[in-house]
C-alpha cells in the first residue's frame, strides 16, 4: 500500500473507478481495485431501457458502500443521452431517461448523475443549441430534489454545446446558474478538446480557466484518463494513467495544483488495470 499523506491543511485526496456489472458486487469490485470512491451506470449504458427497481437492493447497496468508506458514489447517464439533440424523439427519450437516473441516484444516495454536454449536429446556431441544452438540463432537474446534475465537458466535435470553460460558462448562464448544476473535468476530453495537459504550464492555465469560467465550487468531479491522440486532436480514447500523451507529467502537474484535492477523482479505464491506474494517481499525488 502507498501511505496516503493528508495533512490537515489538505483534504484527502479520493481517488476510485468506473465499476460495472450489477449493483450487489460492486463494493467487492471497488475493494479489490483500491478505490475509495466509485461511479456506476443505473442501466444498460448503450440502451435506453429502465431496469426494474428494488428498494431493499437500494438499501443493502447504500449499507455495504458505508460500511467499506466507499464514496462519494457517481452514476452516469447512458451515452445515448444527448441534452441538445435536434430530433424531437431522441431528446425527449434523453430526457426521460436522464430524469430516471436521477431518481436511481436519489434512491441510491448518490452526490450526482454525469451526462455528456451534447452536441447539436452541423448547422444549428450556438444560441439555439444552448438554449435546447439549458431547457433539457432544467427538465431533467425538476424529477428529484436531492442530487447533483453534472454536465461533463467533451472533447469537442460537430457543435459541441461545452468543451471548453467559456462555453461550459454559457451554458450556465442559458440555465440561470441552477444551484444543483455541477460539472465534470474530464482530463482525456479537455486534453483533446485543447487544453494541453502534458505540462505545469498547461495544467495551471486549465484550472485557472475553470475557476474563471465556473467557479471552482461548480467542479464536482475529475474523469482521470490519459489520452492515445495528441492534445487538439478532439479524439475521445482513454489510455491508462501515464501511459498516452497527457503522461505522469502531466497527471502530476494536475494533481499538484491547490484545486485537486477539493473533488474526488474517478478513472474510467479498462478494468483489468485499474488498480494500477488507481495506484499511479495516488503515488502522483503523495510526490
Ligand atoms: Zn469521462
Amino acid at each position: 500500500m502507498v501511505p496516503r499523506r493528508s495533512p490537515k491543511s489538505e483534504p484527502q485526496l479520493r481517488i476510485g473507478a468506473h465499476v460495472g456489472g450489477g449493483l450487489a458486487g460492486h463494493v467487492d469490485r471497488a475493494k479489490k481495485s483500491g478505490a475509495d470512491t466509485i461511479q456506476i451506470f443505473a442501466s444498460n449504458p448503450r440502451g435506453w431501457a429502465e431496469i426494474s427497481v428494488n428498494e431493499a437492493a437500494d438499501a443493502a447497496f447504500r449499507e455495504r458502500m458505508e460500511k467499506a468508506g466507499i464514496g462519494p458514489l457517481f452514476i452516469h447517464a447512458p451515452y445515448l443521452v444527448n441534452i441538445a439533440s435536434p430530433n424531437l424523439e431522441f431528446i425527449a427519450k434523453s430526457i426521460k431517461n436522464a430524469s430516471w437516473t436521477m431518481q436511481r441516484a436519489q434512491s441510491l444516495g448518490a452526490a450526482g448523475v454525469i451526462v455528456h454536454a451534447g452536441a447539436a449536429g452541423p448547422g444549428v446556431a450556438r444560441a439555439d443549441a444552448l438554449a435546447r441544452a439549458a431547457a433539457s438540463l432544467l427538465l431533467i432537474l425538476e424529477s428529484t430534489e436531492t442530487p447533483f446534475l453534472v454536465v461533463e465537458l467533451t472533447a469537442g466535435g460537430s457543435n459541441t454545446i461545452a468543451s471548453a470553460w467559456p462555453m461550459a460558462a454559457e451554458l450556465l448562464d442559458a440555465c440561470d446558474a441552477h444551484g444543483r448544476i455541477r460539472f465534470c473535468f474530464d482530463t482525456c476530453h479537455a486534453h483533446a478538446a485543447g487544453y494541453d495537459l502534458s505540462n505545469k504550464v498547461g495544467t495551471d492555465a486549465c484550472w485557472a480557466e475553470l475557476d474563471r469560467d465556473i467557479g471552482i465550487d461548480r467542479l464536482l468531479v475529475v474523469h482521470a484518463n490519459d489520452s492515445r491522440d495528441a492534445s487538439g486532436s478532439r479524439r475521445d480514447r482513454h489510455a491508462h494513467i501515464g501511459d498516452g500523451t497527457i503522461g505522469e507529467d502531466g497527471f502530476g502537474a494536475l494533481l499538484s495544483h491547490e484545486f485537486a484535492r477539493r473533488v474526488p477523482w474517478i478513472v474510467e479505464t479498462p478494468p483489468t488495470r485499474q488498480p494500477e491506474d488507481i495506484a499511479r494517481l495516488r503515488a502522483l499525488a503523495n510526490a
